[in-house]
């Protein structure tokens, strides 16, 4: 049998993580988690509970406790279901919050890294290639022009973003960027070694086969040994 891999792809929202890990994923039969789910989770607890964004400590110590499930396009947060409720323009920001504070990225990072310990596993977020798994055995940043990922974004159909309209979008996904790639712990940066894929204007399929070549020729290398 193969090595089951550590497949980490990283990059901004709207580069198209989400369609190539999970089509990645139902391919080559591994799991695919959305870790950017999980931050939206919390985030989504967070505001039930009446809980201050940035209240470290009261961040934390919530998704210390919290039971995070995500797995067959569902996303649950002790028991219930937010997979649509996550997915809203109060939530893209509540999400980035949450994700500035230092010990909210320690649990989860320690939950992520359970999560995929055992490889057969491909992962998307911000800083999978970098702090996660710096040690993935494939890692891909994927990357688009600033209008092509609003556009992806405002025609998503399981973001209810897309009701804004896509210059709406556009600001909310610069702001986002901004928080994300001036944060100092994890912010998003390409990890030295891994594969930059600029997905402006290419169909999902090709990108999905250029990542399933670096991902065979890995599987090959191994075989090898
Ligand atoms: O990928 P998605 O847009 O769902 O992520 C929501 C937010 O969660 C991002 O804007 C980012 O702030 C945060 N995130 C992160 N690290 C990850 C995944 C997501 O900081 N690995």
């Amino acid at each position: 049998m193969s090595k089951r891999l550590i497949i980490a792809i990283d990059g901004p929202s709207g580069a198209g993580k989400g369609t190539i890990a999970r089509t990645l994923a139902g391919t080559l039969g591994y799991r695919h988690v959305d870790t950017g789910a999980m931050y939206r989770a919390i985030a989504w607890k967070t505001i039930e509970d009446g809980v201050p964004l940035d209240d470290e400590s009261a961040v934390a110590e919530l998704a210390r406790r919290a039971d995070v499930r995500i797995g067959g396009g569902i996303v649950s947060i002790d028991g219930c279901d937010v997979t649509r409720a996550i997915r809203t323009p109060e939530m893209d920001a509540a999400a980035a919050s949450v994700a500035r504070l230092p010990r909210v990225r320690e649990v989860l990072v320690a939950l992520q890294r359970r999560m995929g310990r055992n490889g057969g596993v491909v992962m998307e977020g911000r800083d999978i290639g970098t702090v996660v798994f710096p040690g993935a055995d494939v890692k891909i940043f994927l990357d688009a022009s600033p209008e092509e990922r609003a556009r992806r974004r405002a025609s998503d159909p399981a973001h209810s973003g897309n009701r804004v309209g896509q210059a709406a979008v556009a600001r909310a996904i610069e702001a986002r960027d901004r928080l994300d790639t001036t944060r100092t712990v994890s912010p998003l940066v390409i990890a030295a070694d891994a594969v930059l894929i600029d997905t402006t204007g290419i169909p999902i399929d090709r990108v999905v086969d250029k990542v399933m070549t670096l991902v065979r020729e890995r599987i090959e290398a191994y075989r090898s040994l």
